[in-house]
């Protein structure tokens, strides 16, 4: 053996012997039940097809590869299913930068050219971050990859919406939606990110009631006054009615129990079409609300007043403010400086607009009682400090789920229209002349929220019946109500069960010093460029040393540096033991040294102790535990104490081909590396029984 361990020379050797064995691929799933094995399925989170991996993919990978290595070593039938996500509005706001850069927009093509153009770009660039995951030993079957758009996922997904249309769960419907007027498409509740900004509050006079107000601007869509019923002060004047100031139209007041009595004046201006409470109030007064918003909404998707808003037509809403703050005169009682929290836009941070759009709408309610009771019920349980909690919490109070979005990128509705008037049918194929295809696309996250349906139905025969519902979910915390409650609620409302067992959410990656990692502050890691440098087994080590299910965890390049002793330490055993072999004096003690049993013993403990703790998942725990276990138990007192012949060498061979086995998931390019080197007339290690 060399004198230093070069994962450069070895990591891809051993990878692609590994992907050769055909150790990665399962039988198809009907084959698995004949064998009556025991099944271990994830499903990999896909990463966007387009992205190249950065350090939370790494972590992902790591993950989620010791988990499948110590189940296939168990003899466990084991999937690992990976796949990489078109990722609708993410990619196609990468590919418009792009565009901008060139001096185009996405309006000066049309909606094929554009798609097509997008396609291209995500097919260009999508080998990356498949190639980088296997640069990082991701042992995953790659003979069952997906994309999020391949057909025959596509006809899947449509096909679950067909259903869920037929049963009355998807509707269609004017609503108030969340729009960015910059990104030019309605997002869910999800993608609103909320910031608190500093504003004005103003006090406005309407006849003999004074309101209060964040956005003056919208008054010009004003359709009542609302008070509490409760409140003394105003109880008396429900019913009656005032003159809405510039605009001079007489509207109600109303009595509501959701206006706060605390906030500003008691008193609040209703304005449906702008303001998500407002709607509801008309819903419960019973209004007509294709009305409101026809004559009623006066800000439009371009965030431009409309007509509706007479003289202001056209200004931005900022402008609109100002003029209608400065129109209103004396009728404008007061202004004083207020802190709220807004909605924006979490790709570009601008002020969301709620408008009134007709869009489609998954019903909630009973899928996400469905999904809070597999929680309950213990059939998918959440490993993350308090991430249970905030699931049920996003179960209970979910608003129904907006699906359609105005961008291309993605799969476009399968919807058609009579051009002539707005009815429609769902359907694969248009119906026949005359029918237009909707132009929206779904919401990324309505067809990767099916994904571990679709992606085992499409496989290979039998495949959904073995591996479904599959055994973990290992992901990001982050995307705990995107991804990880919807695939819950679909999985449930298609198959009856639940999709995966336990949930495994992994924490942000932050620098050294506990801080995120940003451009501005220049601390971001780039894992393959550690990978080059001290090889996989060190970035793996490093990120999954001590990490805790639903916690954030530091790395840095110094701790990947460290990790690099490790391999080491484990490539210098090798050659110890590799020793051994030749050394002739020291069989002459076998059998009859005085720790022999000990060391036997310990290697039992060890290995039901971290078997234990692999078994609950505790891989940050397990990590650290065979780390030191090897580190300082074996390396630093059994081979010195073999030095002074206390242990036999066949003892301490056989410790360290246990050793081998143990630390295979954690670190599996050395450990293949040394066993090739030591026991080289072997299977590989990987296929290695644990
Ligand atoms: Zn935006």
């Amino acid at each position: 053996m060399d004198k230093n361990y070069n994962h450069k020379d070895s990591e891809t050797k051993i990878y692609t012997e590994w992907e050769n064995s055909g150790v990665f691929t399962p039988l198809a799933g009907d084959d698995v039940a004949k064998t009556g094995r025991k099944t271990f399925t994830i499903i990999m989170p896909p990463p966007n097809a387009n992205d190249p991996l950065h350090v939370g993919h790494a972590m992902f990978v790591t993950i989620e590869d010791i988990f499948v290595r110590f189940h296939r070593m168990k003899g466990e039938a084991v999937l690992w299913l990976p796949g990489t996500d078109h990722a609708g509005i993410e990619t196609q706001f990468v590919f418009e930068k792009k565009l901008t850069k060139r001096g185009k927009s996405r309006f000066d093509f049309d909606r094929e050219t554009l798609y097509q153009m997008i396609w291209d770009y995500v097919h260009e660039n999508s080998g990356v971050a498949i190639d980088q995951m296997k640069r990082l030993g991701a042992s995953a079957d790659w003979s069952r990859y997906k994309f999020t758009l391949d057909p025959e996922i596509v006809k899947e997904v449509k096909k679950n919406f067909f259903k869920l249309h037929e049963e009355g769960l998807v509707y269609r419907s004017v609503k108030l939606v969340n729009y960015c007027t910059k990104c030019g498409t309605a997002y869910s509740e999800l993608e609103v990110d909320h910031e608190d900004k500093e504003d004005k509050l103003y006090m406005i006079r309407y006849g003999q009631i004074v309101v209060a107000t964040t956005r003056p601007e919208t008054m010009l869509g004003d359709v009542a006054v609302a008070v509490n019923p409760e409140d003394l002060r105003y109880k008396h004047l429900i019913g009656q009615k005032v003159i809405l100031p510039l605009v001079g139209r007489e509207i109600p007041i109303v009595g509501d129990s959701m206006v706060d009595m605390e906030f500003g004046t008691g008193a609040v201006k209703i304005t449906p079409a702008h303001d998500n409470n407002d709607w509801e109030v008309a819903v419960r007064q019973g209004w007509n609300m294709d009305e409101i918003v026809r004559d009623h909404q006066i800000i439009g998707t371009n965030g431009k007043m409309t007509k509706n808003a007479g003289k202001y037509e056209g200004l931005s809403v900022a402008e609109a403010r100002e003029k209608v703050a400065s129109d209103l005169g004396e009728a404008l009682l007061e202004t004083k400086p207020y802190l709220h929290s807004v909605g924006t836009c979490y790709r570009c941070h601008r002020a969301i607009e709620p408008l009134p759009m007709k869009q489609f709408f998954v019903k909630v309610k009973t899928l996400a009682d469905k999904a809070l009771a597999a929680l309950d019920s213990g059939e998918t349980v959440i490993l993350g400090s308090g991430h249970d909690k905030i699931l049920r919490h996003w179960l209970t109070n979910l608003r129904d789920w907006n699906i359609s979005r105005q961008i291309v990128w993605g799969i476009r509705m399968p919807v058609w229209y009579k051009t002539q008037n707005d009815d429609y049918v769902v359907s694969e194929t248009s119906p026949g002349d005359g029918w237009v295809q909707e132009t929206d696309t779904f919401d990324t996250w309505f067809s990767s929220g099916q994904w571990p349906v679709v992606t085992l139905e499409t496989g290979k025969p039998g495949d959904f019946e073995a591996f479904y519902p599959t055994t973990v979910m290992e992901t990001a915390y982050d995307i705990l109500p995107f991804w990880v409650m919807r695939m819950m609620m679909l999985g449930i409302y298609m198959t009856g069960k639940s999709p995966f067992k336990t949930v495994y959410l992994h924490g942000l990656v932050r620098d050294e010093q506990g801080r995120k990692m940003s451009k501005s502050i220049g601390n971001v890691i780039n894992p393959l460029e550690l990978v080059e440098k001290y090889g996989a087994d060190s970035l793996r080590m490093a990120l999954v040393m001590s990490t805790t299910a639903g916690q954030d965890s530091n790395t840095g390049e110094n701790k990947v540096r460290g990790m690099r002793n490790f391999a080491n330490k484990i490539w210098n055993a090798g050659r110890y033991v590799q020793d051994l072999k030749t050394s002739i004096t020291q069989e002459l003690k076998a059998g009859n040294n005085e720790r022999d049993d000990d060391f036997r013993m310990k290697i039992q403990e060890v290995r039901q102790e971290l078997t234990r703790l692999l078994e609950e998942n505790r891989v940050g725990l397990a990590a650290e535990y065979v780390y030191n276990e090897f580190w300082h138990w074996f390396c630093d007192v059994q081979i010195e104490e073999n030095k002074q012949g206390k242990i036999s060498d066949e003892v301490l061979k056989d410790g360290f081909k246990s050793f081998l086995v143990m630390l295979h998931p954690f670190v599996p390019f050395v450990t293949e590396a040394v066993w090739k080197e030591v026991y080289s007339n072997q299977k590989l290690l990987i296929s290695e029984k644990w």
